[in-house]
């Protein structure tokens, strides 16, 4: 039998493999390799997709998610509210300007932020009042938008800015409406095992506000004002190699085909599955773009048990996350226990991912459920 791979980047490339191969040649003698032709042209068509006004690429995406948070001042004294159950980019940023996560807790159904907890965390903060509430960074974990209209709503509420974190999330969508074009600015990753990966590490920024948009082009390139050595503040280095730009464009091409497959795969998945196990809940009128096919296994004995038997039958699994962020060890100060977010620390024990990807036959997929049927 065939090594049935976690995500085949490599199936990918032979499909592709002409036209990316012919955008990197075309990259290497035209020898613009910061800031190329090939990277305004795909933040032209990024815009076209997500149907966002401006798009700003950048050199990954925990700069991507950095990048709103310095252009809008957030930092010392602020609270930025964050789902506890996602990847630690999402609040690593909050600290690296200064500011304070708040862990909110997430649906036991969607893996996403749940508007009840974000709503209980805004106004504990404001109880205590040493915090200002200033922002909500919602996860569009493994592919699926997280509850804009909900999470909107409670925002507009409290004055808060809503930074989407769709690093997983691009491709996913809500009644047409597409990721990486939720709250007031977004931000993705073309990390290669995202939906929309490059060869390397890779981000964008989206925004419909003008004002910001002139800023984060200001931060990418140093804080520069009318030119590259006219610096008016902090920035960062955080521009996409014209190389990644041209890697990403082919595949930008195919993403929607490639984004039905792994939406086929996904249904396949939860037919085959769904008696036996929890599959994922994807609600009316909400589309993902599957970063991640993740079941809920009845307890951790239970998932401890699946993971083995699938490595013993030589299927690779993920455990996406094993550990909820307010339990990390770089929060420690922060205070958290046991109990305080009860299904993010539920699903981390739980949680486990099958193989997905834009290139998984039938046949792969019923070799995987068969296998974990028999567990
Ligand atoms: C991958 C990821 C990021 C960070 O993206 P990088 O490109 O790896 O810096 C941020 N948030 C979430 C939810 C992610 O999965």
């Amino acid at each position: 039998m065939q090594k049935i791979a976690f995500n085949d980047l490599g199936a990918q490339y032979q499909h592709l493999k002409k036209e990316i191969d012919a955008g990197i040649a075309d990259v290497i003698s035209g020898c613009h390799f910061i800031s190329g032709p090939q990277t305004e042209q795909l933040e032209k068509e990024l815009c076209e997709y997500t149907g966002r006004r401006y798009c700003v690429s950048v050199a990954n995406g925990t700069d991507a998610l950095l990048m709103p948070l310095m252009a809008l001042g957030i930092g010392k004294g602020d609270a930025v509210f964050v789902p506890s159950f996602t990847f630690v980019a999402t609040s690593e940023v909050v600290s690296l300007v200064g500011a304070t996560p708040i862990f909110c807790d997430v649906c036991r159904e969607t893996f996403n932020l749940d508007p009840v907890s974000l709503r209980e965390q805004i106004q504990r903060v404001i109880r205590e009042g040493c915090l200002r509430p200033r922002m909500v960074i919602p996860v569009d974990l493994f592919g699926l938008p997280a509850n804009y209209s909900e999470i909107e709503k409670i925002c507009k509420e409290y004055h808060l800015t809503i930074l989407e974190d769709a690093a997983q999330g691009f491709g996913g969508q809500i009644d047409g409406k597409k990721a990486c074009s939720f709250g007031d600015v977004s931000a993705t990753s073309f990390f290669p095992a995202k939906p929309l990966g490059c060869y390397g590490d890779g981000g964008a920024i989206f925004t419909d506000d003008e004002e910001l948009y002139k800023l984060l082009v200001s931060i990418r390139v140093h804080g520069k004002g009318s030119f590259k050595y006219d610096n008016v503040r902090v920035g960062l280095n955080s521009r996409l190699d014209t190389l990644q730009a041209a890697i990403l464009l082919p595949k930008l091409h195919a993403f929607d085909t490639e984004n039905a497959a792994r939406n086929r795969a996904a249904a396949m998945y939860t037919e085959l599955l769904g008696d036996k196990f929890d599959t994922p809940t994807v609600p009316q009128g909400y589309l993902s773009s599957w970063a991640q096919y993740t079941i809920k296994a009845d307890s951790p004995e239970r998932r401890d048990h699946i993971l083995a038997g699938m490595k013993e039958q030589g299927i690779p699994t993920m455990v996406y996350y094993p550990k909820p962020l307010h339990f990390q060890q770089v929060y420690a100060d922060l205070g958290y226990k046991a109990g305080d977010l009860p299904v993010s620390e539920e699903l981390a024990q739980c949680v486990f991912s099958l193989p997905m990807h834009g290139y998984l036959t039938e046949e792969i997929v019923r070799t995987v459920s068969s296998a974990l049927l028999r567990l």
